[in-house]
């Protein structure tokens, strides 16, 4: 693929993903209550795709890029931990200058409370989709159709769940179901953005390919340790989440092996 075939694939692929947000979202017709067993079950499921993904599609192609760049599996090893910190760290920063409420729990208060409450948990999902875009975008780094694609499979399954989280929310301090479904469609929009970035990133410059891969790794892993896991432990749930993350991560493997 040329470069700017790279660009479009990373643009159109993330776009896709993102419908399984939509889908998700609108998923609040159907389904006007989540349990907080279903929500922590579900969000985890989404987390073990993610991990999965940051690891099958991210990571193993930076470092498979990383060695042949510096010509050392050592060096190669140490640019891409590098990148991944990196990747964190600027999670991390974004984090601490826009507010935002971690996924599911949070202090109880008054239904004015609540409200900004859902408005920072969707904020939290909004902002969470910029680095899994950035994933599918640089995932086609160096013409990788495949790895491109499985990743926005990937994370388009896992959008599910997260947009129906967002409806479900919304609908619950009052919105409508047409509105919620349309804010949660509008938070997976973040994604096509956060795409076309990785997808630009990887096609302006090769050494920048292993790179871009394992900030996209560093951003996912950030998002998996800080918001998700913590918050799908918290609400004596832990079993569930724990084997939901598990077969989340498999069901990824598999597709990352089988495509
Ligand atoms: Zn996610």
């Amino acid at each position: 693929m040329s470069a700017s075939e790279v660009i479009w694939m990373g643009f159109i692929a993330s776009f896709c993903a993102s419908l399984g947000t939509a889908a998700g979202s609108l998923g609040v017709f159907a389904i006007r209550r989540l349990s907080r067993q279903m929500e922590d079950g579900l969000l985890s499921l989404a987390a073990g795709i993610m991990l999965a993904a940051t690891f099958f599609s991210l990571l193993l192609p930076a470092l498979e890029y990383a060695s042949s760049d510096y010509q050392s599996d050592t060096l190669g090893g140490l640019a891409v931990g590098a990148g991944t910190l990196l990747g964190a760290f600027t999670l991390f920063a974004i984090h601490q200058y826009v507010p935002h409420e971690h996924f599911i729990s949070g202090r109880e208060g008054g239904d004015n409370y609540k409200l900004g409450r859902i408005w920072l948990f969707v904020t939290a999902i909004t902002l969470h989709n910029f680095p899994e875009g950035l994933a599918v975008g640089v995932g086609f780094a160096g013409g990788e159709l495949e790895n491109g694609l499985t990743l926005a499979i990937g994370i388009g399954l896992q959008n599910f769940p997260e947009g129906l989280a967002v409806a479900v929310a919304l609908l619950s301090v009052g919105y409508s179901a047409g509105k919620s479904a349309m804010i949660g469609i509008l938070s997976g929009l973040v994604e096509p953005v956060g795409g076309l970035i990785g997808a630009a990133a990887v096609s302006s410059a090769a050494v920048l390919m292993p790179w871009a891969l394992a900030f996209a790794a560093g951003a996912m892993l950030f998002v998996i340790s800080d918001e998700i896991i913590p918050e799908t432990h918290n609400n004596g749930n832990q079993n569930l989440a724990t084997f939901t993350l598990l077969i989340g991560f498999v069901i990824m493997m598999l597709l990352d092996t089988s495509l």
